[in-house]
């Protein structure tokens, strides 16, 4: 990520001024697959390229989208919000009238990705020398 980070903003067009696509130059499908340099650097790239836009576009905030299901190439749509513009935020992007999942489901989930990251965090701990005591 880098220099491309900001391409759209080249090709100003729909309703968001500012709207921009943070993008890797190389090709990492989806933001499961990210490793590398890439996941290396994304918080310093992401926060700047979202402070630049909310400043340049006079924004409150900016919004950060990932999806992937239209394209497999892992993109991050940064859009800087103003209050009264066309974006909505994290309820807006549920259809309405969808009933809540079962608690015992999201707890389930909760779980495996608990154990997950527990059993990663163990695994790298392991593997990275400890500094000097
Ligand atoms: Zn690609």
């Amino acid at each position: 990520m880098g220099g491309r980070a900001l391409e759209a903003l080249r090709r100003p067009a729909g309703r968001d001024p500012g709207f921009a696509h943070l993008e890797t130059r190389r090709h990492i499908p989806f933001i499961t697959d990210l490793d590398g340099p890439e996941a290396a650097t994304l918080g310093p790239v992401l926060a700047r390229a979202t402070r630049v836009l909310r400043e340049a576009a006079g924004a409150e905030l900016t919004y950060v989208y990932v999806f992937g299901e239209r394209t497999p190439h892992l993109h991050f749509n940064l859009a800087p919000h103003r209050d009264g513009d066309g974006l909505r935020g994290g309820p807006g992007l549920l259809y309405p009238n969808v009933p809540d999942t079962d608690l015992a489901v999201h707890r389930a989930v909760a779980d495996v990705a608990a154990r997950a990251l527990a059993d990663a965090s163990t695994r790298q701990s392991q593997a990275t020398p400890s500094g000097p005591s």
